[in-house]
């Protein structure tokens, strides 16, 4: 039995795609985004990833915000977009935005911001701890619709590890936990890190 359904899977993988991925208004608001977890309302435009399904024949269709998907799914969405009516609302600013996701694999991988809980982890990318309460960038790895944590990163190491100026706007996107006083105060130390001209090196 086992045997014959990897078979199946493996088929129902090389026939693909059969069917496109798609734009189209949400019918309710009961569907939730992937990409930041946030409902989508009734009637928004929502973009939907096709996959095949792990659980049975078929495909299952996983929804997004487009502009979640421009930022995490930039291949998925170019591709759709490529096939999607010139009317579509927002759709210079999508491309462009899936653009620069489709051109820098670290950035797509930006999950968001928090105070880091514990002073236990160490940062992805200068190895060193990242110290209770200090601001660290969550960083997941995105495959076959499934979105696995992969750590986190000093905000002040974000340049160097996304490889991508200007990311505020992407960050405060995913991080719909904080309240508006921490989104402020997340704001201001991107413009004081930006503002320091001799950025400390992450390795001596
Ligand atoms: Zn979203
Ligand atoms: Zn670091």
């Amino acid at each position: 039995m086992v045997c014959v359904r990897t078979r199946l899977l493996a088929t129902t993988r090389d026939m693909l795609p059969s069917m496109p991925h798609v734009f189209e208004p949400a019918p309710s608001a009961r569907s939730k985004c992937r990409g930041c977890g946030q409902a989508i309302q009734r009637d928004e435009l929502r973009f939907g990833e096709r996959l095949p399904n792990n659980f049975g024949s078929g495909e299952m269709t996983l929804w997004f915000h487009p502009l979640c998907a421009a930022y995490k799914l930039p291949q998925q969405l170019l591709e759709a977009l490529s096939e999607t009516a010139s009317t579509l609302p927002d759709r210079a600013a999508l491309e462009n935005l899936a653009k620069r996701s489709a051109a820098h694999e670290r950035a797509r991988r930006i999950d968001g911001a928090e105070r880091a809980p514990s002073g236990q982890a160490a940062c992805r990318c200068c190895r060193e701890i990242i110290a209770k309460g200090g601001w660290r960038i969550r960083v997941v790895y995105y495959e076959e619709g499934r979105f696995a944590p992969g750590g986190s990163v000093h905000l002040t190491c974000r340049r160097a590890y996304f490889e991508v100026d200007d990311l505020l706007d992407q960050v405060l996107r995913f991080s719909p936990a904080l309240s508006p006083s921490d989104r402020e105060e997340l704001t201001q130390a991107f413009k004081e890190e930006q503002s320091d001209p001799t950025p400390k090196k992450s390795t001596p």
